[in-house]
């Protein structure tokens, strides 16, 4: 029975693992191939791609990010063929098959991993058997088991990383790569929490596979292991074989539990690690100890923060620190607080999340006892709980916009590093909620802003509070470009007398010497700022070996 396996990815970037799993565990016995999409193309048109060759089975992978989407695709699909069988499967279906047996034109829900249940299903199918089958659950039967796949009958399969239908692409894709599958934590509000036990693969199968990726150009791996350092001989093993095998232009995430990282561990890799290769996500969620007993997350933010510590004085692994707004007990003063704790920590991103009632999950199952309301649909948002409403959280929801753009972005270094030194010391959400307010007063853009108008909404901020960071401003602004670009700022300099200073300085062969420029670079590829009387900064976008930014100098000139 002609087969077509099908996700919808979050990104063109993205690629799905899963897809290829299930793809390669079916491969040899059945005519089975896979499609991927992006949650924005058309569901029209998925449909039409699908259905071009014909199948007898569609298999479609449903996560938290493409649910509505699916949806309207299985309509689509069941109004163009009444007898295609349509196969769900992944977390999101995973917990619940009841519901969307009921509720959606689909045929069987697979649970759990997937990857002998859809090869014995398919088979089944084609030779008219009994389709009960554990984790397989259809309309007249509901399995309540979770499919657990034998990670060395994994290993033994065609790989999936390896597939030549891949290469072309492996340099715009983010390579996602498993060494072990299971968490042994129980945050109740996460679905690694239902699983059982850690399961590693053969380091062969890691190995080899790592291998070939880095020798076929792969830009990103990011590894999906919901903890990566539970076990420090099987960390330490795939640190050591990247840190071997590394190769520039490929960096490396990891999910690590940063109470459990060693001094040993952190050592190793502030010494041995070459710059901008791994980057560490940490989930920290709350600080508040009663909000980690209610979600059962065992964390101790004392040893975390001197970890985290350790890891920035290395200076070599980018930190990505997440929290978590909405979690039980954890009012707006309180959520204030955990997020000051974080963010004092210096993680170059800072991931604020809002607190989602996946299917299945612990905390979905105790929403009354916390007084939670949450969004019917995916993603499942809160809408408030006992100790938040929905006025605050859309607050906290603003400032967390006003976070991406100016911190997470990276674009606003030297302004950030002097608002938080000078002005809101240890205030760090304060700054994001008062200007997350101001923005919103002042109907500012959320979407479809010019860059420049991200300074220009920042000045303005800052001018009401009678803070004067243009200089730091201006320095960021221009650090964005490459090539001379307008300023964000009302021009102070007359045009004539920046065309009439150019000239000058473009004829000032001491100067242009002493700092081997020439007047045409001078002339066109210079910003001219004044800075006190006949003294100017001159901004040279130029390309030099050992300069990040442009070249900046201080010129003074006697005629102006
Ligand atoms: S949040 Fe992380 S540590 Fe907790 S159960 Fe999920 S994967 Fe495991």
């Amino acid at each position: 029975m002609k087969t077509v396996l099908s996700t919808l990815n979050a990104k063109y970037i993205h690629s799905s693992l899963a897809l290829r799993l299930l793809y390669v565990a079916s491969k040899e016995k059945h005519d089975i191939s896979f499609k991927e999409f992006v949650i924005k193309e058309r569901p029209e048109t998925i449909a039409e791609s699908l259905l071009e060759t014909n199948p007898q089975i569609i298999g479609l992978g449903v996560y938290i990010w493409n649910v509505e989407q699916t949806r309207q695709l299985v309509e689509i699909l069941r109004q163009k063929n009444e007898k295609l069988i349509i196969i769900l499967g992944g977390p999101e279906v995973s917990y619940e098959p009841d519901f969307f047996l009921n509720n959606w034109a689909i045929d069987y829900v697979i649970s759990g991993e997937g990857e002998f249940v859809l090869e014995e299903l398919i088979s089944a199918l084609k030779e008219g058997k009994t389709t009960e089958i554990a984790s397989v659950s259809s309309r007249t039967k509901i399995s309540r088991t979770i499919a657990q796949a034998d990670i060395n009958k994994i290993a033994a399969l065609p790989s999936p990383h390896q597939l030549a239908e891949d290469r072309e692409d492996m340099q715009h894709k983010v390579i996602y790569f498993e060494t072990s599958r299971g968490c042994p934590y129980q945050c109740q509000y996460c679905l690694s929490s239902l699983e059982k036990g850690v399961r590693y693969f053969p380091k062969e199968y890691i190995f080899g596979n790592l291998k070939y990726l880095i020798d076929n150009g792969a830009k990103l791996i990011k590894f999906l292991d919901r903890t990566f350092n539970i076990n420090k001989k099987h960390t330490t093993d795939i640190f050591d074989f990247m840190i071997d095998h590394y190769r520039p232009n490929l960096s490396c995430q990891f999910e690590v539990y940063a109470d459990i990282l060693t001094d040993e561990l952190i050592d190793y890799l502030n010494n041995k690690l070459p710059e901008n290769y791994f980057r560490f996500e940490i989930g920290i969620q709350s600080t508040y100890e009663p909000t980690d007993v209610a979600v059962k997350r065992k964390q101790n933010f004392e040893l975390l923060a001197r970890n985290i510590k350790k890891i920035m004085d290395g200076g070599k692994i980018d930190l990505h620190l997440d929290l978590i707004a909405g979690l039980p007990y954890e009012t707006f003063e309180r959520f204030t607080k955990s997020f000051n704790d974080v963010f004092a920590l210096g993680g170059k991103e800072v991931q604020l999340g809002f607190l989602k009632m996946l299917r299945g999950t612990g905390l979905r199952n105790m929403a009354n006892h916390y007084g939670y309301e949450y969004e019917v649909e995916a993603p499942y948002e809160i809408l408030f709980n006992n100790d938040i409403p929905t006025v605050e959280l859309e607050q906290i929801r603003d400032a967390e916009e006003i976070l991406e753009k100016y911190w997470n972005s990276g674009k606003f270094p030297l302004t950030m590093t002097a608002i938080f030194e000078k002005y809101y010391s240890k205030q760090y959400f304060e700054f994001f909620d008062e200007f997350g307010q101001f923005y919103k007063k002042n109907n500012f853009l959320k979407h479809k802003f010019q860059f420049e108008d991200l300074f220009r909404y920042i000045h303005r901020f800052l001018q009401t509070k009678d803070i004067d960071l243009f200089d730091e401003l201006r320095t960021d602004y221009y650090n964005n470009f490459k090539i001379r670009p307008h300023g964000f700022w009302e021009s102070t300099l007359e045009k004539k007398v920046r065309k009439q200073l150019l000239y000058q300085i473009g004829n000032d062969k001491p100067f242009l010497k002493k700092h081997l420029l020439d007047r045409k670079t001078i002339e066109k590829q210079t910003a001219i700022d004044p800075m006190d009387e006949n003294t100017y900064l001159l901004t040279i976008f130029i390309e030099r070996e050992g300069l990040s930014s442009p070249l900046r100098l201080k010129y003074r000139s006697e005629e102006h």
